[in-house]
C-alpha cells in the first residue's frame, strides 16, 4: 500500500476505502487527498467538471503556505479556489491532478455548491442509510462558458440513485433492463461481455445478465427470493417522481436512473416518501446474500 505524508502536518495519511471512492485522509489533522477525477464524485448534486472549473492561471491564496504534492515527490502545488471564485481554496497538483482539501472542506464545498445552484434541491444526497451508502444525484449538463463559469443550457435532469454494495463483487457483473442501450453499448465496444443466460425465462426476458465470470454470475442470480424481487422491481415499477426508470446492477452498485424531468423536481432519499430507496436496499440485501455463496 501507498503510504503518503500529509501535505499539512507530514503525518501519515491512511487510505480510506468507501464503495463509490478511495482515498487519503491525514490521522493527525483531517486533511484528505484526492486523485483525479474525486473531487467531482464527492461534489453530490453536480454533474459538471468541478476540478476543472477550478483551476485557472491565476493565483490564489490561503492561510497556510505553499505544499508539496504527497504523491509526485518534490511538486509544488497550487493554490486554486473552488469554481475559481468563491471562498474555499485547496491545493491543486498540476502533475498528476490530485486536490489536498483542510478538514471540514469536502462540506464547505457541498454547501457551496447548494447555494449556488439555485434549482438544487436538499434531497440530493450521499450518506449511509441500513449500512449502505446511498447516494442521489440530478444529471445534468454542465457548460463550461468562459473560465470557471458554470451555466445550465436547459432544465433537463436525471434522477440517478445508487445504493452501494457493502463490498463489490468483482466478476464484472452487469444487469440491466434496457436493451436499446445494450446495443449501443455493444456498438461502441463498452461491453463486450456476452449475456448470459440464467434458464429463468422469465428472468432472461426481462433483463440482459452479462459478467466476466459467468458461472459465479449464475451462482448469484440463483436465490428465489432475489429472482422475485428483481421481477417485482420491474414490473411494479417504482418511482421516486413520475417518469420511467431504468435499473442497473454492477460489481458496486444498484442504479436507478429515471427522467428526462423538466422544471423543479425533488426527492427526499432519507425521508423516501416512494419507499424506492428501501426497495433498492432490500434488493441490494439479497444480491449480498446470494453473494456469500461465490
Ligand atoms: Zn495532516
Ligand atoms: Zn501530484
Amino acid at each position: 500500500m501507498e503510504l503518503l505524508k500529509c501535505p499539512n502536518c507530514k503525518s501519515d495519511m491512511r487510505e480510506v476505502k468507501e464503495p463509490d471512492i478511495t482515498f487519503y485522509r491525514c490521522k493527525e489533522c483531517g486533511g484528505v487527498f484526492l486523485d483525479k477525477g474525486e473531487l467531482n464524485i464527492l461534489a453530490t448534486g453536480m454533474a459538471g467538471n468541478i476540478e476543472l472549473c477550478s483551476i485557472d492561471d491565476e493565483s490564489h491564496k490561503d492561510k497556510f503556505g505553499i505544499r508539496y504534492c504527497p504523491k509526485c515527490t518534490g511538486q509544488k502545488m497550487k493554490k486554486v479556489n473552488l469554481l475559481v471564485y468563491s471562498e474555499i481554496v485547496f491545493d491543486f497538483c498540476p502533475k498528476c491532478e490530485g486536490f489536498y482539501l483542510d478538514k471540514g472542506e469536502i462540506n464547505k464545498m457541498n454547501i457551496e455548491l447548494e447555494e449556488l445552484n439555485k434549482d438544487k434541491h436538499p434531497q440530493e444526497y450521499r450518506g449511509y442509510i441500513d449500512n449502505h451508502l446511498v447516494r442521489l444525484d440530478k444529471i445534468k449538463d454542465v457548460a463550461i462558458g468562459g473560465m470557471g463559469a458554470i451555466t445550465y443550457p436547459q432544465n433537463i435532469f436525471f434522477l440517478r440513485l445508487s445504493v452501494y454494495f457493502e463490498k463489490p463483487f468483482n466478476i464484472g457483473l452487469r444487469v440491466h433492463s434496457e436493451k436499446r442501450m445494450d446495443k449501443i453499448s455493444k456498438l461502441i465496444g463498452l461491453f463486450k461481455q456476452q449475456d448470459i443466460q440464467t434458464e429463468d425465462k422469465a428472468l432472461d426476458s426481462a433483463f440482459i445478465i452479462q459478467g466476466k465470470d459467468e458461472q459465479k454470475v449464475k451462482v448469484l442470480l440463483s436465490s428465489e427470493e432475489l429472482k422475485k424481487e428483481l421481477l417485482t422491481f420491474v414490473s411494479n415499477k417504482p418511482k421516486m417522481l413520475t417518469a420511467e426508470g431504468k435499473l442497473e446492477i454492477t460489481d458496486k452498485r444498484i442504479v436507478l436512473t429515471e427522467g428526462p424531468y423538466d422544471g423543479p423536481g425533488s426527492y427526499d432519499a432519507e425521508k423516501d416518501p416512494s419507499g424506492v430507496v428501501k426497495r433498492a436496499l432490500k434488493l441490494a440485501l439479497l444480491f449480498e446474500e446470494s453473494g456469500e455463496n461465490i
